[in-house]
C-alpha cells in the first residue's frame, strides 16, 4: 500500500503515523495519508515564514512567470488528477472543459484555469488623492503565511482558489486538505513544488485538530477557510487568540426560483445540473427549488425524466455522470432527511431509497409536497436530494426564499430578464445568478451573505484580500 508524503520546504516528510483513504465508490483503501503532528505542522509554517520574503521581493513578472509554469504542470498532468479526483471524492471523470458533463476532468481543467487567471492579475499602486499639498499611494503588500484549510467537495479546485491568488499576491502557504480527500492535493500540490521555489507551498494532513493546530500558530497571518459553518464558528473563535483574519466560505441553502412562463423546458437539463452537480455535493448548488404552481407539475415531471436517465456508478467506468455519496457522514444526513420529508407526508417523485453497498450511493431524488419548515429544505443537504416547493406569488416566493441563515447563492430562471434583476435586488446572498446558478468565475467576486461566510474570493477583491493596503504618502 502506498504511503502518500506531505511537502514541506519542498521536500516529502516522513509520516510518523498514517491513516488509510478510501474509494467512496467502492470502499476500498487507496492508499496511506500521513497524520501530520502538531511539531511537523509547526514546522511547515515555519519552512513558509522562512521561504516568504524572498518570494515577496520577486517581481510581479518573475512572480507571474512561475505561475504560468504551475498552469502547464497542472495541464501536463490533469489526467493524473482527475483520475485521483475520481477514486478518491468520487465525481465521474467526464468530459473535458467546460461544456461536457462536469466531472473530475473539469475540476482538473478548472484548476488549471483557475492557476492562469489570478497569474495575470495586476495590483498596480493607486493614487487616492492628490492636491497641490500632498501625494497619497496605496501599494498593496502580500500578508505572510496563508493558512488554507479546504473540504472534500472538490478538493482540488478549491484549494487551487486558495493557494494561487496567495502566491501570486506574494504570500507563502500551508494548506490542509480534507481527511476525506487528502491523496489528490498531495498529488497536485507535489507537482506544483517541481517549479515553485522550495517552501512557498506546504501540506499538512490529517483531522480537524491539525487545522486547528495551523489556526493556532501565531506565525500564520490569515486562515482562508472553506467547510461548514459549524467549523467556521470554531476557527473564527480560536483565530482570535493571535487576531488572525479570516475569509470563510461556508454551507449554503441556495435557492432557486422559477417563474411564470419560464421556458422550462429549454431550462431544465441546466436546472438539473444545477442542483446535481457532483451529486449535489456543491456549495452553490441549487438546494431550494421554488417552482410557480402553473409550471411545477411539468417542470417536476422533466426533471424526474433526467434524473432517471443519469447513469450512477463508479465514475472510472465510461458514461458514468453521476458517482457515489462522497462519505457515510454525507450519506447518512441525505437518508435521514428523506426518510423524513417522506415520514412527514412528502412525495417522493423519484429516488428516496439508498443503494446496497459497499459504494455509497444514493439515487438522484426529488421530492414534492414539501415546504418551508421541514429539514429537508430548511437544512443544506449537501447531497442528490432536491426539495421542489411549490407557490402562487412571487412576494411570498422571495420572502421563502431569504429564511434562514444561509446566503450563498441564489437563482432566478425566467425569460423576462429586466423582471429577474428586480427580483435578484431582493434576494438575500452573495451571488444571484439569472438563468443559470452556481456560475463561478475567476474574474468575479465570490462569497457567502448572511451566515455562508465572509470575505471574498476571486477577481481583484480577491486578490485585494490576500494583501494588506500599504499607504505612502508625500508632502510636496
Ligand atoms: P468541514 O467544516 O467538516 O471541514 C472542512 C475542513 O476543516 C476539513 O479540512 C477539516 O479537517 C477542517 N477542520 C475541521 N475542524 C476544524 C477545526 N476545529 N479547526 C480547523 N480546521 C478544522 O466541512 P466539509 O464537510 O469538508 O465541507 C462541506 C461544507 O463545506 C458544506 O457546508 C459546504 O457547503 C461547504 N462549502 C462551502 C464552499 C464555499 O465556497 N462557500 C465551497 C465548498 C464547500
Amino acid at each position: 500500500m502506498r504511503t502518500f508524503s506531505n511537502f514541506v520546504n519542498g521536500r516529502p516528510v516522513d509520516a510518523r503515523s498514517t491513516f488509510e483513504s478510501k474509494n467512496p465508490a467502492n470502499g476500498e483503501t487507496l492508499g496511506l495519508v500521513p497524520h501530520s503532528t502538531r511539531e511537523q505542522a509547526d514546522a511547515a509554517v515555519a519552512a513558509a515564514r522562512e521561504a516568504q520574503p524572498a518570494w515577496a521581493a520577486r517581481s510581479d513578472a518573475d512572480r507571474q512567470a512561475v505561475l504560468i509554469k504551475v498552469a502547464d504542470k497542472l495541464r501536463d498532468n490533469a489526467e493524473l488528477l482527475a483520475t485521483w479526483i475520481t477514486r478518491e471524492q468520487g465525481k465521474p471523470l467526464g468530459g473535458v472543459g467546460p461544456e461536457q458533463v462536469p466531472g473530475a476532468r473539469f475540476e482538473a481543467w478548472a484548476c488549471e484555469a483557475w492557476t492562469r487567471v489570478p497569474a495575470s492579475l495586476e495590483l498596480p499602486p493607486e493614487v487616492v488623492f492628490e492636491d497641490e499639498t500632498r501625494r497619497d499611494e496605496v501599494h498593496r503588500k502580500p500578508l505572510g503565511v496563508i493558512a488554507a484549510i479546504a473540504p472534500w467537495n472538490w478538493p482540488l479546485m478549491i484549494a487551487i482558489w486558495q493557494i494561487v491568488p496567495s502566491l501570486r499576491a506574494g504570500n507563502a502557504v500551508v494548506i490542509k486538505p480534507s481527511e476525506y480527500t487528502s491523496i489528490g492535493t498531495l498529488e497536485m500540490v507535489r507537482l506544483m513544488n517541481e517549479v515553485l521555489p522550495p517552501g512557498v507551498l506546504n501540506t499538512v494532513t490529517g483531522a480537524g485538530e491539525v487545522g486547528a493546530w495551523l489556526v493556532d500558530n501565531p506565525g500564520v497571518n490569515k486562515v482562508m477557510f472553506t467547510g461548514s459553518g459549524a467549523t467556521g464558528a470554531k476557527i473564527t473563535a480560536a483565530a482570535s487568540k493571535h487576531l488572525t483574519p479570516t475569509t470563510l466560505e461556508l454551507g449554503g441553502n441556495d435557492p432557486a426560483i422559477v417563474l411564470p412562463g419560464a421556458p422550462i423546458k429549454a431550462m431544465a437539463m441546466n436546472l438539473f445540473w444545477s442542483a446535481f452537480l457532483n451529486q449535489g455535493q456543491t456549495c452553490a448548488c441549487i438546494k431550494r427549488l421554488y417552482v410557480h404552481e402553473s409550471q411545477h407539475d411539468a417542470l417536476v415531471a422533466e426533471l424526474a425524466q433526467l434524473a432517471l436517465a443519469m447513469p450512477m456508478g463508479d465514475g472510472m467506468q465510461p458514461d458514468i455522470a453521476m458517482g457515489p455519496v462522497q462519505n457515510r457522514m454525507q450519506f447518512d444526513k441525505v437518508s435521514r432527511l428523506v426518510d423524513r420529508a417522506r415520514s412527514d407526508g412528502a412525495t417522493i417523485v423519484c429516488g428516496g431509497e439508498p443503494m446496497p453497498g459497499p459504494g455509497l450511493f444514493y439515487p438522484l431524488t426529488l421530492v414534492t409536497d414539501i415546504t418551508d419548515g421541514a429539514p429537508l429544505v430548511d437544512e443544506e443537504q449537501f447531497g442528490p436530494a432536491l426539495p421542489i416547493i411549490r407557490y402562487r406569488d412571487i412576494d411570498d416566493a422571495i420572502a421563502r426564499a431569504n429564511r434562514g441563515d444561509a446566503g450563498l447563492g441564489a437563482s432566478v430562471w425566467t425569460s423576462d430578464v429586466k423582471q429577474a434583476k428586480a427580483i435578484a435586488q431582493r434576494l438575500e446572498a452573495g451571488s444571484v445568478w439569472i438563468n443559470h446558478h452556481g456560475a463561478v468565475h475567476p474574474m468575479v467576486p465570490f462569497g457567502g451573505a448572511k451566515r455562508s461566510g465572509w470575505g471574498v474570493e476571486f477577481g481583484i477583491e480577491g486578490l485585494k484580500a490576500l494583501t494588506r493596503p500599504h499607504v505612502i504618502s508625500v508632502k510636496k
